[in-house]
């Protein structure tokens, strides 16, 4: 018997279960074969302080030290450009506040990535803090850490359902039955499916699909430097992947919990968002994909017991958030199941619990 199950692994399951392993036995259930299969293994990677709610906000920043120093540091520099038009000032003005970006001539922005086209940017920003995540290696790192606290986890092994003796969770998989005291919900996109089959009602967290295209690099260029941009309102955006481009619409359609695929026609009216302000057109695409970005109801983490019932813990709608928040999350997670008092304000912490969903 484990203390802990731990359904899920993606980022969310194991950075909870590393955090819980130094204190109980954790046995962390994945469905797929291989580790982060859905959204975390189809997220940009970024770290960006400032994106986000301000609960997220408050996580991303309580999780910087631990992106930077912890196994070597997880963090390579990147930075964030926002590309306008004229027309888009005031929308330019928003995204350039919320996100901290200081302005820069459209001069500059060209040196910084020379493709944007010189007759439609008007305005652009530029935050020199965004940084790109090693989310493999970080996830890798989670599930070595469980291991190395006698924990265990299990890949092919689908939770098909989950009943209750006494005191003692029943959880039936395709790998067998286990048993534990606690039960967390990491499932991502099927965190409310999760919730029913163990008798807790949901808490409406719903899955929104990201598509995403990967680009040979335009014109030929070293964009390895380049920074992620953006445009205004997030209308679509680029990040320099490994030699290419990916390109995303920047989606959120509201879609059923499923393995994810890009929408044709989204990426391609989101691709032509994107050449229309860049010189180089989109003439093939090395590969696309999609993701699903799943959110609560007001769009910050459900992080905590379900309140009445603390055996079930939720650790759900990670959002576009997953990696950058992780560290702080899973270290919230951890401090409220083992009855520690935590380092985040009690405000953020509220904002955080599920509790908010249940008075
Ligand atoms: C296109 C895109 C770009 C993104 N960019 C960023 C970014 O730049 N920075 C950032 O921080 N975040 C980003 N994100 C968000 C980030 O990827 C997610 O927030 C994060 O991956 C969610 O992690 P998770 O573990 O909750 O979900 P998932 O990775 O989906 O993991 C949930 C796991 O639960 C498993 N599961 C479900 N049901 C069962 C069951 N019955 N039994 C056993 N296992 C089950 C699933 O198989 C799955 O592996 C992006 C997401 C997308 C889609």
């Amino acid at each position: 018997m484990s203390d802990i199950l731990v359904i899920g692994g993606g980022i969310a399951g194991l950075s909870a279960g590393a955090r819980l392993s130094a204190d109980a036995k954790v046995t962390v259930l994945e469905s797929e074969t291989a580790l982060g299969f859905h959204a975390s293994g189809r997220s940009a990677a970024l770290f960006e302080q400032n994106y986000g709610l301000p609960s997220t906000v408050a996580l991303n920043k309580a999780s910087a030290d631990y992106h930077w120093h912890a196994n070597g540091g997880y963090l390579s520099p990147r930075g964030f450009l926002l590309a306008a038009r004229a027309e888009e000032r005031a929308s330019f003005e928003k995204d350039a506040e919320t996100l901290g970006i200081a302005e820069i001539s459209p001069e500059r922005a060209l040196e910084l990535i020379p493709i944007l086209k010189p007759a439609e940017l008007a305005f652009a920003g530029y935050h020199e803090e965004a940084y790109d995540i090693d989310t493999d290696r970080m996830m890798q790192d989670f599930a070595r850490e469980i291991r190395r606290n006698s924990g265990e986890v299990m890949t092919d092994a689908r939770v098909t359902a989950i009943s209750r003796q006494g005191e003692t969770w029943q959880v039936t998989s395709t790998r067998g039955s286990h048993t534990a005291a606690r039960l967390v919900n990491a499932a991502g996109a099927w965190a409310d499916q999760i919730a029913g089959m163990a008798g807790i009602a949901p808490l409406g967290i719903l899955p929104h699909r990201r598509s995403m295209a990967r680009l040979p690099a335009p014109g030929g260029h070293d964009v390895s430097q380049w920074p992620m941009f953006f445009g205004v309102g997030e209308s679509w955006y680029a990040k320099p992947d490994a030699g290419a481009l990916l390109v995303s619409p920047a989606e959120e359609d509201l879609v059923e919990p499923h393995d994810a695929w890009a929408d044709d026609m989204v990426l391609a009216e989101g691709l032509a968002r994107y050449e229309e302000m860049v010189t180089e057109p989109v003439t093939r695409l090395l590969t696309s994909w999609a993701g699903l970005r799943s959110f609560s109801p007001d769009r910050a983490l459900v992080l905590g017991p379900e309140p009445g019932d603390p055996a079930f813990v939720w650790c759900a709608a990670q959002g576009g958030y997953g990696f950058q928040t992780a560290p702080a999350a899973s270290q919230l997670l951890a401090d409220l199941v083992m009855g520690r008092t935590p380092a985040l304000p009690g405000a953020v912490v509220a904002s955080l619990t599920p509790d908010r969903f249940r008075r």
